[in-house]
């Protein structure tokens, strides 16, 4: 299949989906202490937490939950953050550092909890191509031991790895996600707790500045500087695009693998499909931008790719497209807005939201049922651009 621009369904949302019972087409039923705005694992998460605490939670959606990039990424369930862990201790210091990795190990742990099978705890597999990006590799996963996180380096690389790359170290913890399963599933535990949700309802910033509600959380991340463009000085749309491939008969990858810094990602799923994303660095400035669109330039490249993998031309079922919010300095905004009194944030993850948005949505939550947790000081969406 010849790739062609356009905007596509992702493999992970091509399944029917039937919307839960809600109060959408009634509307809304009464004041909210809380409107989560967003339908990602950012505001799912969130509303979780919130109900669970005894708040009247509304979570808005303007399209179905995990319509965004939550049910159009690569299905990586990484510790950690965008940046690594030793350019992390280095710019944060080791103490935040260390804080920062066990809190998306702990974000895990209780993910896997309520994913049940869209989430498989198999490792991730972290390469490098050359021999600089191996140095790159092997500061990373020294700086990761010294520190008491487990990370294995592979001695030997297994077909067709070896023929591809120079090295690479396992992260055991990590785990492969189907997003939109998983997102559906938090969406429905969330419900479970009492949170109203409400989808197929846009809000601009002047309906959100008029809702009668105590706090109302923005978890849109690429879409945060459309909401908050007081925070467009430190995050930006990006958009990342992905296929799928028909069920391959031979299985190579057991598990989420990742080379160039993160600009190429495949895994393949248990049906035999390869789902391989990446390769921004061909255009980065035409994927700078928040158009939902797939382009040929990109896609062109990523069958190449997988060609190369495979060592010869797959049949592609699917082909999306997806938007984030990249930050500067790469880590998460997630706290009070700067000079608001009742609205909060959760976004700009850079392309490493599947875990870090399940774990600020938290944070933010707990912080507005009045117990601010430590590590929101990572986050603080009032700090200084670097
Ligand atoms: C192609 C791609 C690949 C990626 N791969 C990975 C990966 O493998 N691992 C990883 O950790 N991360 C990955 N990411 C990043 C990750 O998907 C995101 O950071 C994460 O899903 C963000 O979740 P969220 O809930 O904050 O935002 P989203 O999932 O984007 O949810 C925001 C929701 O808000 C809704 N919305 C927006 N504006 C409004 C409005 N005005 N009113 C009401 N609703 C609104 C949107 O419809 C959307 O559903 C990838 C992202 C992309 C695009």
């Amino acid at each position: 299949m010849k790739a062609s621009p356009r905007t596509t369904i992702p493999y992970w949302l091509a399944e029917p989906y039937t919307p839960p019972p809600v109060a959408s087409d009634a509307g809304p039923a009464g004041p909210a202490d809380v409107v989560v705005v967003g339908g990602g694992v950012t505001g799912c998460s969130c509303a979780l937490t919130l109900a669970r605490g005894g708040m009247r939670v509304r979570l808005v959606e303007a399209r179905q939950v995990a319509g965004g990039a939550s049910g159009r990424n690569g299905g990586f369930a990484l510790r950690g953050g965008a940046p690594a862990y030793d350019e992390a201790r280095e710019t944060l210091g080791a103490a935040q550092a260390v804080a920062l990795w066990r809190l998306t190990e702990r974000a895990l742990d209780a993910m896997a909890e309520l994913a049940g099978a869209a989430l498989r705890r198999v490792g991730s597999v972290r390469l490098a191509v050359d021999e600089p990006e191996l140095q790159e590799l092997e500061r990373e996963q020294r700086a990761l031991r010294e520190d008491g996180f487990e990370a294995e380096w592979l001695e030997v690389l297994p077909a067709p790895l070896e023929r591809l790359f120079a090295g690479g170290f396992v992260h055991p913890g990590d785990g492969a996600l189907e997003p939109a399963l998983w997102v559906r599933r938090l969406a429905g535990h969330a419900r479970e707790a009492g949170a109203e949700l409400v989808e197929g309802q846009r809000l601009d910033r002047s309906a959100i500045d008029r809702l009668d509600a105590g706090a109302v959380v923005l978890a849109v991340d690429g879409m945060t500087d459309d909401l908050l463009p007081e925070l467009g000085h430190l995050v930006t749309a990006m958009r990342g695009q992905v296929l799928a491939t028909e069920p391959l008969g031979d299985r190579l990858f057991d598990r989420p693998h990742y080379a160039r810094g993160g600009y190429d990602y495949w895994q393949q799923l248990s049906n035999g499909r390869l789902v391989l994303g990446g390769r921004r660095d061909t255009s980065l400035d035409t994927e700078r931008t928040s158009v939902e669109e797939t382009t040929g330039l990109i896609q062109d490249q990523l069958d190449g790719f997988a060609a190369e993998l495979f060592g010869r031309p797959l049949k592609v079922s699917h082909r999306w497209a997806g938007i984030w919010g990249e930050t500067v300095d790469r880590l998460p905004l997630a706290g009070r807005v700067p000079g608001t009194e009742r609205l909060w944030v959760a976004g700009g993850y850079s392309g490493h939201g599947n875990v870090l948005g399940f774990a600020c949505g938290d944070l933010v939550a707990r912080a507005i049922l009045g117990e601010p947790p430590p590590e929101l000081a990572l986050f603080d969406p009032s700090r200084a651009p670097i």
